[in-house]
């Protein structure tokens, strides 16, 4: 809207579009370039033309309600205008900028497209992807730092535990895998990654549980990556300072991305009655000072009723190890061997079609 006020005559949707800057296009296979055009003093691309890069149509929606679908044979794109929800290919993504409507046609920012949208559809055109050969777990807390805590048990506890279990799934299938804590010891979070160092092509996976006593109703698995540098956190409005820190984690991000992508869609696969609380980004300790690709997987809240009871059975523990075991396998398949990661939805899981709220 300030775009058009500034403007001394109306423009019709057609002329205004003509009037959009061509870019270089990273991740799409289809198109030579993508047509920006600035919005709130950001490079923004119409929907339509991401979506038809990727073969996808507009679909129908319920309308009146900002919700935009676009569908093809191998990929679907779900958006809420002026919110950073977006369901791709069946599952959550927090985007860094709202999407947008100029003339009723959907733009989404071109930081967007190349940070999430792009690497999400095409997690192979990532170049920074590289083969990997040990795994670095980080069980989160220790020691005095119960983390969550739960009516049966504590978060660090909890995560050690499915720690050991993930390490002798990955080991029986001849994987290396190292751990930043054995016991129950408090080791301090900027430690944690260094011991990448000392092994061949790492990854590393920092395991958590999730808490919220001031709203027990919360549930569900969420898996974070860093953000690119300068752009925002999820939930959180962008930040001058903070965004544009220098991290260790930032040449590596597109990689950690496309690990997060891949676990989140292995662990709803496998967990089918776990929540989708989406791929999400964080400039936490661990993953700002790790330089190879990383991640940190919340599992499930230790404060909700229902969910911190599965998280206390040990048979539960074990079924979300193999599925944790299997996301790190999917993307190393990926990293080593160019072989595309399974979507949820090829696990036989639904897609997930409602919005919900930035948190
Ligand atoms: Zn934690």
């Amino acid at each position: 809207m300030k775009l058009l006020s500034a403007l001394p005559f109306r423009l019709s949707f057609r002329a205004w579009l003509a009037l959009l800057i061509i870019v270089p296009v990273i991740p799409a296979p289809a198109l030579a370039e993508w047509r920006t055009k600035t919005i709130n003093e950001r490079s923004y691309v119409p929907l339509a033309d991401f979506a038809a890069a990727f073969a996808m149509t507009k679909g129908n929606r319920r309308s009146g309600n900002g919700e935009i679908a676009f569908a093809g044979e191998a990929h679907r794109l779900v958006v809420k205008t002026d919110t950073r929800e977006a369901l791709v290919d069946g599952v959550r993504h927090w985007l860094s900028y709202p999407v947008v409507t100029r003339f009723g046609n959907p733009f989404v920012s071109l930081a967007d497209i190349n940070a999430t949208l792009g690497p999400a559809m095409s997690p192979s055109s990532v170049k920074a992807i590289k083969p990997v050969k040990t795994v670095v777990f980080d069980p989160g807390h220790g020691g005095h730092d119960k983390g969550g805590r739960g009516p049966y048990g504590n978060e660090k506890d909890y995560a050690l535990d499915v720690v050991k279990r993930a390490r002798r799934i990955l080991e029986s299938k001849g994987v290396k895998v190292v751990q930043s804590r054995l016991s129950d010891v408090f080791i301090e979070l900027h430690e944690r990654p260094k011991m990448n160092k000392n092994y061949e092509s790492p990854v590393f996976v920092s395991v958590h549980f999730n808490s919220a006593g001031w709203k027990p109703s919360a549930n569900g698995i969420e898996v974070y990556a860093l953000p690119s540098a300068g752009l925002p956190t999820t939930g959180k409005a962008p930040d001058p300072i903070l965004d544009r820190r220098k991290d260790a984690g930032n040449a590596i991000v597109p990689a950690s991305f496309v690990f997060a992508n891949t676990m989140q869609h292995t662990l709803l696969g496998k967990m089918s009655e776990s929540f989708d609380r989406g791929v999400k980004r964080a400039r936490y300790v661990v993953l700002r000072y790790s330089d190879v690709p990383s991640i940190l997987i919340e599992g499930g809240f230790v404060t909700n009723p229902e969910e911190t009871k599965k998280i206390h059975s040990p048979e539960w523990r074990e079924k979300y190890a193999s599925a944790v075991a299997d996301g790190i396998l999917a993307y190393m398949a990926l990293a080593n061997e160019q072989r595309l990661p399974k979507r949820a939805w090829d696990y036989g899981r639904e897609g997930s079609d409602e919005f919900v709220w930035e948190e």
